[in-house]
Order: structure tokens, then C-alpha cells, then sequence
């Protein structure tokens, strides 16, 4: 699309073919001789028609107007008296240089038409540039002609765009020359204050012109058509996950665009044709410094994780800032400084990148290998413009293209990253959940053990409240509960039971004879034994002391004949103190239940048969139907 090679200049193109051109060359030469030996050294550059973007470099004479005020007769007068020297270096910047500079050449047409080619200043960062064509065209074609010089092209930065004669993002314009004709050009490059100026040319046939154009406006489309895809796939990620990081990276997407846009010249072009200000591409590079370094400072984490370095990417930030106030007062000089300082610093943000990925963020490495294949643009752009390296295609266009490299390479390492965040959290939630099982059905067993325990201890403290203590017979009020119940039932179902009442003759005697514990002994046997006498659905329970009761659920008859039975088991019961073997009986009164209305009323006749039987002599069973 592009051809990089410089003109240069041929000498069988130069000779021509016809007896006129032979002349125009004598008289040329002869021009030439009489401008002095400088002018001698600089030849004309000449038309082909072909032209495909070469450069015009050994053909250019260059005169530095320091303060930027000098006219065009005073470059005139200047070149006349050999100020002008032939440009030395090849497609390169001049550095950063105040007020403006003058440029002279000589254009040819050997051909037997007219041809018409143009000229284009190859950067974006001119402020403003005019061209004057010797004129009018001497008919002979002898260069330098007394004619005066026209202005044949006016840019400016700030300008209309719809005053240019040829419409490109770059400042372009026609120069016209008639068959076998020589003229002469004196180009103004104006920094406006202080700029980078590239006094090459690149020359080009009308054909070629709208070609390379197309090419450039196409690659341009292409490229940005990819970021505001990106930052469109960023925007729904971040809107559906709410995450800041991928609205930086829109922002810092979109930022982008406008200013690739204004830098190429697009913005003057097609948005803003009639009041665009240099301004403008200072703002846009403050944009995308701010919104790239705000979409860092998320991505790396620099403020928690390398605090100390984060306060250098803070620096760039007031550096942003300070730009847009120096464009904003139009202090030109200082936004470009700015801006070249900036472009120094972004090597800063890969080595964030790279400390974090010391730290162990993997994807941070990614990101600083992105933003490194950037900073090898813009620093390659920074070399250029100070005039270290030559303007060429492709590192006019790096920046764009590591531009937009970074925004791929780093969208994808966000999607990774966020399919891995998206893992983690499934494998959270899933350990959440399994923990949270575990707990329930730890809980659920504690649960059941407490419980269970309650119950025992429950049930323990029920036994124990209605047991006696010594004898773990039913105690008086446990008795006397059952007691009533059973009363009740047979209230109900006029079913027969009996009351047996139990006192142990002579009790006292044991004590007193024995000690206490025997007397203990006497009663824990007593017990234990007619409890293994009687069935489960008879009470026992001790009343108290050495009285003890038994509700036997049976006929009259039976409840005698048990009442008999265990006063004989009784009695032949014994406890081993000391050697020898201790005996005791008990009498036995018995109260059948008949007409009661409460357990008290069967108590008192069983009472009043016990005292009968300890009157008739006790160890024996007394009926209160006897007495
Ligand atoms: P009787 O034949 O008339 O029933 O004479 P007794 O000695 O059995 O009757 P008494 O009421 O005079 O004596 C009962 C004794 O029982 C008095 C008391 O010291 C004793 N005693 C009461 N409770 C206990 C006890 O838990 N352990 C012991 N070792 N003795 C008790
Ligand atoms: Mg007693
Ligand atoms: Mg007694």
C-alpha cells in the first residue's frame, strides 16, 4: 500500500528525451551556477506521475525561522543570500523545535503533459503549514523564474476543514506543473510555540493519494471497529456482573478510539470540521492515560498490593490532569513536554505488571506483556518524534496497533480471569453447602443426643421423685398417685383390688439392738423381697418408716391368700449380723375396696386392721372385714 522509498533523483529521467528538454537543462544549469553553490547541491525533484508516497529528503532545503515570525519575502531573501541548508537526515523528526521552519524544492515535469501531484506532510502534529509555488509558471520551464510566489496551500491545526483544497486527515495539497515545466516551492512549517516538525514530504499521483487513504482510513476502521467491540463485550460483562474493572476497560476502550480518532486526524475531518482546536488531541491523550491508568491501578490492584508503586501511577494521573490544563491555556509547548514525559512513564504501569506477577497474579503478567508490546509503540513514537527514528508506516501505526493488541490480549485475560473467579465461587458455595450439610447433620446429632440425655435425665429425676430412696419402693405420694388411678379404674370397670398395709413387729427393737444399718438392712431386704413376690400390675410403696403398703389387683380371697403368703416369706427372712442370724415378721392388715370414694377411706380400714393384728399378737394378716 505504501512505498517507503525516497525519491531520488534519476539522471536519464533528469536528461530527457527531447531537444527542448536538452535546453531547459542548459538553462537550468546555468540557474543554478548563478544561485551559488549551495543551490547547486540540492537537485529538483522530479514528476514521474507514479508517485506512491516516497519522501522528499536530498531534494529539500531547510531554513529555521526561530521565532516564527518571518514572511515569505524574508524567506525569499534569506534563501537568496544561502541561509536555507540541504536537509542531511532522512525521514526524520527535527526534535522539539520553536517557531517554524521553511522548506524549498524544485519540481520537474520532463513530460510532454501536465501532471498534477501531491504533497503530504507525513504527521499529525503540525499546527499549521503553508505552501507558495514560484508563479507565474514560466512558459520555458527555467526554474526560478522572476515571478512572484503564490500561495498555493494554507493549513492550520485549528483551521476549517472545508478550506482544504484536497480532503485528508493530513495536511495535503496539489501542486500543478505544465509539460516539460520546472518549478519551485517554498513549504512553512509552523509549531504554532514549540513542536516536532517533519520537513520530509511524501509525494503522491492522484490514484495512489485516494489508494493509500482508503487503506489507512480502512486499517483505522478495522482496528477500531475491534475496540468498541471490546469495550460493548466489556460493557455486558459488566453490567451483568457489576464489577468496575469492565467498565474502566469500556472507558478506557472508548477513550481510546476518540483519541486514536483525533490523532489521526479523523475527528477534524468528519466530527468536528469547523472548530477544531489542537487542544483536542491533548484532551483525548489525557483521556486515555487517565482511563488506562484508573483501569490498572483495578486490574493489577497496585493501591492494596504494591501501595509504594501505586503512588508513581498516581503521578501520571496528576500529569493527565496537568496536560488538560496546559491545553486548556494553550500552552502548547508545555502539553507536548507533558505528553513525552507521559509516554516515558508508561513503561511504569508493565512493571506494576510485573510485580504483581512476582506477587503471584498470573494474569498479571499477561497484562504486562500487553502493555509492554504498547509501550514499545508509544516509546518508538516518543524516539521518532524526537527525531532518534525514521517516520515510517508502521511505527506511525504501532501505537494503534499495541493499542489495540493490549485491549485484546487483555480482554481475554479478564474473560479467563473471570471464568476463573466464576470456578472459585462454584467451588465456594459447593464447600459452603457440603460445610453447611455437615454442620446441619452435626447439629441434628447433638440435638438428638441432648435430647436423649434430657429424657434420661428426665425420666431419672421422675424415678428418683417418686422412688424411695433406701428401698427404691414407690415413695408415699408416688404410692398414693397410682393408688389413685387405680381406684379410679376400678371405679370405672368395678373391678376388685385390696390394700394391703405392712408394719414390721418390733422394728425399733432392731435398732436399738442391732444399730441403724441393720435396721436399713431389714428394710432394703423387706422391700426387695416382696417386690420380687408380687406381679407388675400390683403397687408397692413404702408409707414410711417400716410401713409399707401393697394395692393388689385380684378378688378378696386372693388378696388374702397373698396377704398370707408374704407374711410367711417374711418371716423367714434373715440378715447375718455379726455371726449369728437376725429374724423379723410383720403384721398384715387388709382392706378390700368396695364402696370408697377416695384411697384415705381404704387406708383407714387397712390402718385400723393392722392395728388389730398388732393387737392379736402380730406377725399376722387381719381382714378389716373382721373386725
Ligand atoms: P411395733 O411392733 O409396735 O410396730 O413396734 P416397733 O418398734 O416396730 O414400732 P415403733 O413405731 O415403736 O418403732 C419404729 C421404729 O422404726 C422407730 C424408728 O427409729 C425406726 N425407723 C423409722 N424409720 C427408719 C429407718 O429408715 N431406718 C431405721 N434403721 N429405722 C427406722
Ligand atoms: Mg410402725
Ligand atoms: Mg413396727
Amino acid at each position: 500500500m505504501f512505498n517507503s522509498h525516497r525519491v531520488s533523483f534519476h539522471r536519464a529521467q533528469w536528461v530527457g528525451r527531447s531537444g527542448w528538454a536538452a535546453g531547459i537543462r542548459c538553462l537550468l544549469l546555468l540557474y543554478l551556477c548563478a544561485l551559488g553553490t549551495q543551490a547547486l547541491a540540492v537537485k529538483p525533484v522530479v514528476v514521474a506521475g507514479d508517485e506512491n508516497g516516497e519522501t522528499i529528503e536530498s531534494n529539500l532545503e531547510l531554513w529555521h525561522d526561530l521565532q516564527g515570525h518571518k514572511t515569505l519575502d524574508d524567506a525569499l531573501t534569506a534563501f537568496a543570500a544561502g541561509e536555507f541548508s540541504p536537509l542531511t537526515t532522512s525521514n526524520k523528526s527535527l526534535g522539539l523545535k520553536p517557531g517554524a521552519f521553511w522548506g524549498h524544492l524544485y519540481l520537474t515535469n520532463p513530460a510532454a503533459q501536465s501532471r498534477t501531484l501531491y504533497l503530504e506532510y507525513v504527521d499529525h502534529q503540525l499546527a499549521n503549514l503553508q505552501a507558495y509555488q514560484r508563479s507565474p509558471l514560466s512558459s520555458e520551464g527555467l526554474i526560478g523564474s522572476p515571478g512572484s510566489m503564490a500561495k498555493i496551500a494554507e493549513f492550520d491545526i485549528n483551521g476549517s476543514f472545508s478550506d482544504r483544497a484536497v480532503s485528508h486527515h493530513r495536511f495535503v495539497f496539489a501542486v500543478t506543473l505544465e509539460p516539460g515545466q520546472t518549478t519551485e516551492l517554498l513549504v512553512r512549517y509552523g509549531t504554532g510555540d514549540r513542536g516536532f516538525i517533519y520537513p520530509s514530504l511524501r509525494v503522491w499521483s492522484a490514484e495512489n493519494l485516494r489508494m493509500a487513504q482508503t487503506a489507512e482510513v480502512g486499517l483505522l476502521a478495522f482496528l477500531m471497529g475491534g475496540i468498541v467491540i471490546m469495550a460493548m463485550v466489556s460493557l455486558t460483562v459488566g453490567l451483568a456482573t457489576g464489577e468496575a474493572l469492565f467498565f474502566a476497560y469500556c472507558l478506557y476502550a472508548l477513550s481510546k478510539i476518540a483519541m486514536w480518532w483525533t490523532m489521526a486526524g479523523f475527528t477534524h475531518q468528519f466530527i468536528i470540521p469547523e472548530h477544531f482546536h489542537w487542544r483536542y488531541i491533548s484532551f483525548s491523550g489525557a483521556l486515555v492515560i487517565t482511563t488506562g491508568i484508573w483501569f490498572a491501578r483495578l486490574f493489577l490492584k497496585t493501591r492494596t498490593c504494591i501501595p509504594r508503586f501505586d503512588r508513581l501511577l498516581l503521578l501520571m494521573l496528576w500529569c493527565a490532569c496537568l496536560l488538560v490544563l496546559a491545553a486548556w491555556a494553550e500552552q502548547k509547548a508545555v502539553a507536548v513536554i507533558l505528553i513525552t514525559v507521559l509516554l516515558l512513564m508508561y513503561p511504569l504501569v508493565s512493571i506494576a505488571g510485573l510485580m504483581r506477577w512476582y506477587q503471584g497474579a498470573r494474569e498479571a503478567a499477561v497484562f504486562a506483556l500487553a502493555w509492554a508490546f504498547l509501550v514499545a509503540g508509544l516509546l518508538s513514537q516518543a524516539l521518532r518524534d524526537l527525531g532518534y527514528v525514521e517516520h515510517t508506516l508502521s511505527n506511525y501505526y504501532w501505537p494503534a496497533v499495541g493499542s489495540y493488541t493490549e485491549m485484546v490480549v487483555i480482554l481475554f485475560a479478564m474473560g479467563v480471569n473471570l471464568y476463573k473467579l466464576r470456578d472459585q465461587k462454584n467451588a465456594a458455595e459447593l464447600r459452603y453447602l457440603t460445610q453447611l450439610e455437615h454442620k446441619k447433620s452435626e447439629l441434628e446429632t447433638l440435638v438428638k443426643e441432648r435430647t436423649r440425655d434430657l429424657e434420661a435425665a428426665k425420666s431419672l429425676a421422675e424415678v428418683e421423685a417418686s422412688t424411695d430412696p433406701l428401698t427404691g419402693a414407690n415413695n408415699r405420694r408416688s404410692f398414693f398417685r397410682l393408688g389413685t388411678q387405680l381406684l379410679h379404674r376400678s371405679q370405672r370397670h368395678a373391678s376388685a383390688f385390696s390394700l394391703l398395709m405392712f408394719d414390721i413387729d418390733h422394728f425399733k427393737a432392731i435398732n436399738d439392738n442391732f444399730g441403724h444399718s441393720v435396721g436399713d438392712d431389714a428394710l432394703r431386704l423387706f422391700a426387695r423381697t416382696l417386690m420380687a413376690e408380687i406381679r407388675d400390675i400390683d403397687i408397692f410403696g413404702r408409707l414410711g418408716g417400716e410401713e409399707f403398703a401393697l394395692l393388689f389387683s385380684g378378688t378378696d380371697d386372693a388378696s388374702l391368700k397373698t396377704a398370707e403368703r408374704l407374711r410367711e416369706t417374711v418371716s423367714k427372712l434373715s440378715i447375718p449380723v455379726g455371726g449369728e442370724e437376725i429374724t423379723f415378721t410383720a403384721s398384715v392388715g387388709v382392706a378390700h375396696f368396695g364402696k370408697e370414694a377416695t384411697l384415705e377411706e381404704l387406708f383407714y380400714k387397712a390402718d385400723a386392721a393392722l392395728y388389730e393384728a398388732k393387737q392379736e399378737g402380730r406377725n399376722r394378716v387381719k381382714s378389716a372385714d373382721d373386725i
